[in-house]
C-alpha cells in the first residue's frame, strides 16, 4: 500500500518506535505542535475514523496505547489531549487513521 504511515509501520521509513503492540504503533510527529506530540496508528491500513466505526475494540486499543505513552512521557499528572482529525474540516491530511497525543504545555480549547 502506497501510504506514508503504512510505510512507517512496515519499517520502510524509519522512525523511533515509541511503543507498539500487535495492533498499533506510536511514533513522534515530525512537526510537533507541543513538547510531546506522538501519533498512534493502527498497523493495518484504515483511512479515517468512520472506516473504524465498526471496530470499537481497535479504537479503544489505540487509546490504551496512547495512555501508556502519556504515562511513560510523564504526562499523567499534568494531563494531555488525544484527538482524531477527521476529513477536511477536521484538518486530516494523512489518510491513514492516527490518534494525536499532545502534551507538555497547556493546550487551548477549542482548537483553531
Ligand atoms: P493530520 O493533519 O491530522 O492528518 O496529521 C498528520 C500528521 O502527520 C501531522 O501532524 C504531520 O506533522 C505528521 N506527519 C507527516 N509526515 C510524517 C512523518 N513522516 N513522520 C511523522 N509524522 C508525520
Ligand atoms: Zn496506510
Amino acid at each position: 500500500m502506497d501510504c506514508l504511515f503504512c510505510k512507517i509501520v512496515r519499517g520502510e521509513i524509519q522512525v523511533p518506535r515509541i511503543a507498539e503492540d500487535e495492533l498499533g504503533l506510536a511514533f513522534p510527529d515530525i512537526n510537533p505542535g507541543a513538547p510531546v506530540h506522538v501519533l498512534v496508528v493502527p498497523k493495518e491500513h484504515i483511512a479515517t475514523l468512520p472506516d473504524a466505526a465498526a471496530r470499537p475494540e481497535l479504537i479503544g486499543r489505540l487509546h490504551a496505547l496512547a495512555v501508556k505513552v502519556a504515562r511513560d512521557k510523564g504526562l499523567e499528572q499534568s494531563g494531555y489531549r488525544t484527538a482524531f482529525n477527521v476529513g477536511k474540516d477536521g484538518g486530516q491530511h494523512v489518510f491513514h487513521l492516527h490518534l494525536h497525543l499532545l502534551g507538555g504545555r497547556p493546550l487551548g480549547w477549542p482548537p483553531g
